[in-house]
């Protein structure tokens, strides 16, 4: 036998080394592949516990990349279903695609190959994306789209036994352009779908976890924003929530109280009967409760019952609202009805009085000076009535919100107040009236009549309240060049330092027996404080307690334009 080789046997041969070179690249393939599918299964285990919008973002960050490395494409991206606009919006972060080109990426949710792969929840490969007519062109010229592979993002929710309860297309997972100008392979669309079974996963538990988190804080901020106090006690007891109104009303210790049963975090007894009350009957409560500690206010609480979807109890919300000023106000309002009644019958009954005794004198029993006396009398009365309802009158102008109206008029302020006080005379004679005013005093820009009106109230008060009489002295100055500053000072009964900003807000007065005497409604200061502010100017008292108060107020020489103009 020869052992020279035949050429059949070197074909042979040849054919032999081939398929040997052909196994041992097919084995190499298969280890890549091998290599691929386990880094996609790592990539399947990764923790699905992404719960912030950053987080998420991350996380798809290094998903494209790996997506794309794995099915060697060059471009990856997510587009997400928009419930909203019915629209597949890609999302950030993608791979080979700017901001731009992902700004653009969107289409109606029935179009194009995202449509379909949406619509029919199967992948899709596409070799040539500008000839294919399922693409959209514009797309493909944008994106610079070659060849395609695009599976559905489908989201399942399992129950313990790993059964699929609810099945969800969220969106799609694109690749683009497979590298080395190979196209997509079925291989490709298991391990892609692999891979989007995961990311869907991902993706809609951030979006939901994301969704609850944005809803509480909104609901957290709401809660700390208000201005009502809010208390959460769940069915065992213990406080879920309390809002800062509520820790400063109730005065609760922030730090303890979430967790701790109510009893021990509320220090207020009354407060805690209530919520005892709406938790053991089950109803909804509602009580004015008075707090003394940390202040002492007035709260309007109201209890609701918390009940989950299907009715059964979790819990009682108790909320507070702070009425303490509108009970004030209540009392005060009642206090000044009864008297004004008073202030307006005083004059009244005096006019009456005199006017029946002139009529009744038929026998002219008087002589003409008595008479005299008596018409001075009624007119200073009336005056006095006048006087009254014109305050009332401005008072409602204010609490109505529309603005005190100035008629602005050059002023002379020396002659005003020589005119009051001459008017305050008599009905005084305890009473001295000291003037200062320098040479050459200048005139202002003002309404006369509201400034006699500021004056009046100014100057019958230091008469009224210096029971004992005295002086009451009036004295202006020019301060800041361009202001005059007016003070009446008078030797009365003063006024407590803790009172002294207090007596310009409306219904307010000093209770004592000396103001109880004198009488009065107070809305003078607080009529007085808003004409001077209308001028644009300041209002202020010093005072020594038991000897005496001072009034200053300063009102610009020319009124500020903002005030002339409207
Ligand atoms: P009223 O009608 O009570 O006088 P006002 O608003 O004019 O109302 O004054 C408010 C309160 O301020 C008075 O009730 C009084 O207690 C106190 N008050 C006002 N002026 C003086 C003053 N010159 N001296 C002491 N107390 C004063």
């Amino acid at each position: 036998m020869s052992t020279e080789t035949t050429p059949d046997r070197r074909k042979l041969e040849d054919q032999i080394r081939q398929l040997n070179e052909r196994i041992a690249e097919l084995e190499r393939t298969k280890d890549q592949m091998e290599a691929q599918l386990s880094e996609a299964k790592t990539m399947a285990e990764m923790p699905t516990a992404v719960t912030t919008a950053p987080e998420l973002e991350h996380t798809l960050g290094r998903l494209v990349k790996k997506i794309a490395m794995i099915l060697q494409a060059e471009k990856c991206v997510f587009m997400l279903h928009d419930t909203e606009s019915g629209e597949l919006v890609a999302r950030k972060p993608a791979l080979g695609l700017n901001d731009e080109q992902i700004h653009l990426l969107r289409v109606r949710a029935t179009q194009g190959i995202s449509g379909e792969v949406f619509r029919d929840s199967k992948p899709l490969i596409v070799d040539d994306a500008a000839s294919d007519d399922r693409t959209v062109k514009e797309n493909v010229v944008i994106l610079g789209i070659r060849s395609l592979l695009t599976v559905p993002l489908v989201m399942e929710k399992r129950d313990e036994q790993e059964r699929v309860v609810e099945k969800r297309t969220i969106g799609v997972l694109h690749v683009f352009n497979k590298r080395f100008g190979a196209s997509f392979s079925e291989e490709d669309v298991r391990l892609l779908s692999i891979l989007a079974r995961q990311a869907a996963a991902v993706i809609a538990n951030a979006q939901l976890y994301i969704e609850i988190a944005e809803k509480k804080q909104e609901l957290e901020a709401t809660l700390r924003s208000l201005l009502a106090g809010v208390l959460v006690v769940g069915i065992n007891g213990r406080l879920s929530l309390v809002n800062a109104a509520a820790q400063e009303m109730l005065g609760i210790n922030s730090s303890k109280s979430p967790g701790m049963p109510f009893r021990e975090a509320v220090p207020n007894e009354k407060v805690c009967a209530l919520i005892r009350t709406a938790l053991s009957e089950q109803r909804d409560v509602a009580e004015e409760i008075d707090v003394v500690s940390p202040t002492e206010r007035v709260l309007q609480a109201q209890t609701a019952m918390v009940r989950s979807e299907n009715g059964e109890s979790m819990g009682v919300v108790a909320i507070f609202n702070d009425i303490t000023e509108i009970r004030n106000v209540d009392r005060m309002k009642t206090a000044f009805v009864s008297t004004v009644s008073h202030e307006l019958r005083t004059p009244l009954t005096s006019i009456k009085g005199f006017i029946s005794t002139l009529l009744s004198d038929t026998e002219g029993f008087f002589d003409d000076s008595a008479r005299l006396e008596f018409y001075q009398i009624i007119d200073q009365e009336c005056d006095r009535l006048t006087r009254l309802i014109s305050d009332l009158l401005n008072v409602s102008r204010i609490e109505s919100g529309r603005a005190l109206e100035i008629n602005w008029k050059p002023v002379d302020v020396p002659d005003i107040v020589t005119k009051v006080i001459n008017a305050q005379k008599s009905y005084t004679d305890r009473h001295e009236f000291p003037i200062q005013f320098p040479d050459g005093f200048p005139r202002i820009m003002a309404d006369q009549d509201k400034f006699d009106q500021i004056l009046t109230n100014l100057l019958s008060n230091a008469v009224k309240y210096s029971p004992r009489g005295g002086q009451v002295a009036v004295r202006g100055e020019v301060v800041e060049g361009e202001m005059i500053q007016v003070s009446i000072m008078d030797q009365g009964i003063g006024i407590p330092a803790d009172k002294l900003t207090k007596v310009f807000e409306r219904f307010e007065r000093i209770d004592n027996r000396d103001t109880r005497e004198a009488g009065g409604t107070g809305i003078g200061l607080y009529l007085v404080k808003h004409l001077v502010e209308a001028h644009g100017g300041s209002i202020w008292v010093e005072s020594d307690l038991g000897k005496g108060s001072t009034f200053i107020f300063k009102l610009p020489i020319q009124p500020p334009r903002e005030l002339t103009e409207q």
